[in-house]
């Protein structure tokens, strides 16, 4: 049977929001010395928007626009949302052939021409050049803009810069979590460029970009082969294993069913802070015991 105080502890925190599936998690998030955040959708709002349209050099925005959406339309990333949303007064053709990249971005055949829409490192593997676009590139990276190249045939038309604003409580998260000596990790698909600007913003101690959706489960693993306990925040579906994986998994409620079941904790207001909040109920459960 559960001790009493325990009972107490998760009555409370599901008081608050916070949903605390087993008592083995409230006991563990006491031991916590580092709390890896996923980036988008945890730390940010999830909700990108564009904010730089860049054609190459003969291109116009429109055509640049209207290529890439097109392309996404078969896509249901966050960053394509934001694309189709840019584009929506334009004509978009449907894409004859599509398929995703994992962590990179996306291939689709349209009107009869091979479009690759994605990062940096997709441009490389199917080697379309950056040419004079790579300065401007750059630029946005360290504005904490998310890069996203188009390239029809191997050459580049442009790129669509996207922006997702981080949550009203994230930097605050990081100073309280300090303050309980708690060291702070952001773990994330994007380059290391933007995520390392947005990891400056917030407070981050340790910056884990470029990390391709089954790689997060090793960062975890990574973090506790130095004997760190560790607590894992996220939200999506690529979540999931470094969730089940980490000492304690917290899923932000507003995310996908799939993280909220790997998860031990479950934050249903979708506010980072409730993490702190978390940790405090049971460091007090765990002293009133002992
Ligand atoms: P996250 O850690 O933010 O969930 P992902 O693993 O989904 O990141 O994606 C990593 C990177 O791959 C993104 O930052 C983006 O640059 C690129 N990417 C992935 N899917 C797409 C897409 N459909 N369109 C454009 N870029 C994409
Ligand atoms: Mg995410």
């Amino acid at each position: 049977a559960m001790p009493m105080a325990v009972m107490v502890g998760t009555g409370l925190g599901a008081r608050h929001g916070i949903l605390i599936k087993n008592a083995s998690a409230l006991e563990e998030a006491t031991k916590l010395n580092v709390v890896i955040f996923d980036k988008t959708g945890t730390l940010t709002m999830g909700e990108p928007r564009v904010v730089a349209v860049v054609p190459a050099d003969g291109v116009t925005t429109d055509e640049l626009l209207t290529l890439a959406a097109s392309a996404e339309q078969s896509s249901e990333h966050p960053l394509a949302r934001a694309i189709l949303e840019r584009a929506k007064n334009l004509p978009l053709t449907r894409p004859e052939g599509f398929r995703n990249h994992d962590g990179m971005g996306a291939v689709a055949t349209i009107g009869g021409q091979r479009v690759l829409i994605g990062n940096r490192k997709l441009m490389e593997s199917e080697n379309v050049g950056i040419g004079e676009l790579g300065d401007r590139a750059r630029e946005l990276q360290g504005a904490g803009r998310t890069v996203v190249h188009v390239a029809r045939g191997n050459a580049l038309v442009g790129l669509i810069a996207i922006a997702d604003a981080p949550r009203p409580t994230s930097k605050a998260t990081i100073a309280r979590l300090h303050e309980r000596g708690v060291q702070v990790a952001m773990l994330t698909g994007d380059n290391r460029g933007t995520a390392e600007r947005v990891a400056a913003e917030l407070g981050i101690d340790i910056v884990l970009a470029d990390v391709l959706p089954g790689q997060k489960a090793d960062k975890v693993r990574e973090l506790q082969a130095q004997g760190k306990k560790v607590g894992m925040v996220g939200d999506g579906v690529n979540d999931a294993p470094a969730l089940t994986q980490a000492d304690v998994g917290f899923a932000i409620g507003a995310g996908t069913d799939v993280a909220m079941e790997s998860a031990d904790v479950v934050l249903m207001k979708s506010d980072p802070l409730d993490v702190v909040k978390a940790i405090e109920i049971s460091r007090a459960t765990y002293r009133k015991m002992h």
